[in-house]
């Protein structure tokens, strides 16, 4: 046993992020990150495999070839997710010593679909389509990547309340309802910011990170 010393990170910056449907990722900073939706592309083609499959006699040596076919476009799937999260992952922890992201409970949301998350879920048109979309992405992976990558580099991620996170006002802090007029236009009722709402949210996420770093002191 030997006292092993604490990496240190190399940035001071900090960084907010807002997870989406149409943009994987949105930062404080007002960048975007489309995602990769590697099961779309290919659900197709799996489809097709599937009824394939089902047309041979089960366990014959067709069935078996099939079907090994069907799982090597599974993982080859996994694997395009994967490596598109690690790079994505990997940028973001060298850049930032500490990052805010909302504690999502991803396995809760694709239970409900309809969305615990305030707005999140409300302008999507099927329930399954949000479910597929939000497996594919990988929210959940995405968050582990980025919480083991901090600890490596001696950064922070720090998991906030994702309660109102879309309703605030990044600028003045008033919380209401009808800051949010459509899913990407967030407009305050008090101040009149007006600003791209998934932007406002990264920003509010952030303002919360801070919150609870220094309420730990
Ligand atoms: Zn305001």
């Amino acid at each position: 046993e030997r006292e092993v010393e604490q990496p240190r990170h190399p940035s001071k910056s900090a960084i907010g992020l807002d997870m989406g449907i149409s943009k994987l990722l949105t930062t404080s900073n007002s960048e975007y990150i489309k995602p990769k939706n590697s099961f779309k592309a290919n659900q197709m083609k799996l489809a097709k495999l599937q009824r394939q499959l089902n047309r041979k006699v089960l366990f014959s040596q067709n069935w078996k070839k099939q079907n090994r076919k069907i799982q090597k476009l599974h993982s080859h799937i996994a694997n395009i997710r994967h490596d598109y999260l690690h790079k994505i992952t990997t940028s973001i922890s060298k850049s930032h010593a500490m990052i805010a992201c909302e504690d999502l409970k991803v396995a809760n949301m694709s239970k409900s679909a309809s969305g615990s998350m305030e707005n999140k879920g409300r302008h999507v048109k099927a329930k399954s389509g949000l479910n597929k979309s939000i497996l594919d992405q990988g929210w959940g992976m995405m968050v582990d990547m980025l919480e083991y990558k901090q600890q490596w580099r001696g950064g922070l991620l720090m998991k906030v309340n994702p309660q109102y996170t879309s309703q605030t006002c990044s600028e003045c802090k008033h919380i209401a309802v009808d800051n949010r007029q459509t899913q990407s236009k967030f407009e305050c009722v008090k101040c009149r910011y007006v600003a791209n709402a998934d932007f406002n949210a990264a920003r509010n996420i952030l303002a919360a990170g801070h919150a609870v770093l220094s309420a730990e002191g």
